[in-house]
C-alpha cells in the first residue's frame, strides 16, 4: 500500500477538506473540560492534538503531549446511544416514528478498535435486524482512522487481531510518527481523492522505516502472547470451574461500567415514560453486569456476581463467534481502565488461559 507524508498540519488540512468536500458534520474524539469525548467536532480547533492520555487498570488522566488518544466514549455513543427514543404516543392514539437517521458524517481520528466495533455492530444488526442502529451507520459517508504507534497501556489490539494499524474498513489513515512525520494511507477511493486534494507527497523509504519500527513495537505492546483461539478454547473449558470464576471477579461491584464503556455491548431494555401529553418508549442500554439485568418475573437467572462476570467475558470471546463469526472484543481496554476496582480483562483471560490451555 503506498505511503504518504505530511506533518500535523496535514490532519487538521484534512479535517477541513473531508468537512467541505462530503458536506458532513464531523465526529470524534476531543477535548471536554478534563477528559476527553467523543463528540461533534464543530471546528478543527478541537481536534486533540496536543492532548495525551495516560491510562492504566482503574486510571484515566488526560494530559498535554503528543501519544495516544482514547476515551471512555467511542463511536457507540453516536450509533447506538445509550438512550433512544424509539416512537410517541399522543392522546388521539397517533404514533409518531422518531427520524433516527442522522445529517451526513465523517469519523474522524477513530481508533483501529472502533473500525472493529462498528464491524461487529454491523454484522449483528444488519439485514435491517435493527433499523435504529442502520439509518444513523448510513449516514457515515467516510472514516478516517488514526493508527496507534503509541497505544494505551491496558490496549490488546494486536491479539485480537484488531490494531494497531488500520487494516480494513476505513477510507484514510494516518499515523503520527512525530510532530513532523505523520504517515497517511488511503484504503479506499474516497481517501485516494482526500489524499490527492491534500496534495501529499510520497513517503520516503527513511519515513517509511521509521514508522514499521514505531508500529512493530505498538505491535508487541499490544500483544498479550497468547492466540485468541487458546483464549477462546480455555475459556468454553472453564465455564463449570466456580472457584476460578468467583476469585477472578472477586473485587466486582456490579456496577457494569465495563458493559457501558465497551464498544461492543449492546444489550437493552425497552421502558416507557410520559413526556407532556406523549407516551414515549425509549431503548436504553442495560448492562449484563448489573443487577437488574438477569431480574426476570420469576426470579433472577444470574444472582451471584461470578455468574455474570463470566458471561461478560464468556460472550465476547466464546459467544460472539458462534453468533457473527467475530470475536465481541476488540482489545480496546476500556473496560479495564473505567472499572472502578481496576478489574483487568488482560489478567482474566490470562489467568484462565494459564489454567486450561493445551
Ligand atoms: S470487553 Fe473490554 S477490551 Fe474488549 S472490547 Fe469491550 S471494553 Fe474493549
Ligand atoms: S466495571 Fe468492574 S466493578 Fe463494574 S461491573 Fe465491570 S468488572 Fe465489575
Amino acid at each position: 500500500m503506498q505511503l504518504y507524508r505530511g506533518g500535523i498540519e496535514d490532519i487538521i488540512n484534512i479535517y477541513n477538506i473531508v468537512k467541505e468536500f462530503l458536506k458532513a458534520d464531523v465526529y470524534g474524539y476531543k477535548r471536554y473540560g478534563n477528559s476527553l469525548v467523543f463528540d461533534f467536532i464543530e471546528s478543527s480547533s478541537e481536534l486533540p492534538i496536543d492532548v495525551h492520555v495516560v491510562q492504566r487498570p482503574g486510571f484515566y488522566r488526560v494530559s498535554r503531549g503528543f501519544g495516544f488518544i482514547h476515551s471512555s466514549h467511542s463511536p457507540k455513543n453516536l450509533l447506538y446511544p445509550f438512550k433512544q427514543e424509539l416512537f410517541r404516543v399522543d392522546q388521539e392514539l397517533n404514533i409518531k416514528t422518531l427520524e433516527n437517521s442522522l445529517k451526513p458524517v465523517i469519523l474522524f481520528g477513530i481508533k483501529p478498535c472502533d473500525v472493529a466495533a462498528i464491524n461487529v455492530f454491523d454484522k449483528l444488526f444488519g439485514n435491517n435486524f435493527n433499523p435504529y442502529y442502520l439509518n444513523r451507520r448510513r449516514s457515515v459517508v467516510g472514516i478516517v482512522v488514526e493508527e496507534c504507534l503509541n497505544p494505551g497501556e491496558t490496549c490488546f489490539c494486536s491479539t485480537m487481531g484488531t490494531g494497531p494499524d488500520a487494516r480494513n474498513g476505513f477510507d484514510l489513515a494516518f499515523a503520527k510518527v512525530d510532530r513532523d512525520l505523520v504517515i497517511f494511507k488511503a484504503g479506499s477511493s474516497l481517501g485516494e481523492k482526500i489524499v490527492a486534494k491534500a496534495n501529499l507527497q510520497k513517503a520516503s523509504d527513511d519515513d517509511v522505516k521509521r514508522y514499521e519500527i514505531l508500529l512493530e513495537e505498538a505491535k508487541r505492546k499490544t500483544n498479550l502472547g497468547i492466540g485468541v483461539e487458546d483464549i477462546q478454547t480455555s475459556l468454553e473449558k472453564s465455564i463449570t470451574d466456580v472457584e476460578l470464576w468467583r476469585k477472578v471477579s472477586e473485587k466486582c461491584v456490579g456496577c457494569a461500567n465495563c458493559n457501558m464503556v465497551c464498544p461492543t455491548c449492546f444489550c437493552s431494555e425497552i421502558v416507557d415514560d410520559v413526556v407532556g401529553d406523549e407516551a414515549v418508549r425509549i431503548m436504553q442500554l442495560i448492562g449484563c453486569l448489573s443487577y437488574t439485568y438477569g431480574l426476570v418475573a420469576g426470579g433472577h437467572f444470574r444472582k451471584e456476581l461470578y455468574t455474570r462476570y463470566r458471561h461478560f467475558i464468556l460472550h465476547k470471546f466464546v459467544f460472539y463467534p458462534k453468533q457473527i463469526d467475530l470475536f465481541g472484543c476488540v482489545g480496546c481496554g476500556r473496560c479495564t481502565v473505567w472499572c472502578p476496582v481496576g478489574i483487568d480483562i488482560r489478567e482474566t483471560v490470562k489467568t484462565v488461559a494459564s489454567r486450561y490451555r493445551g
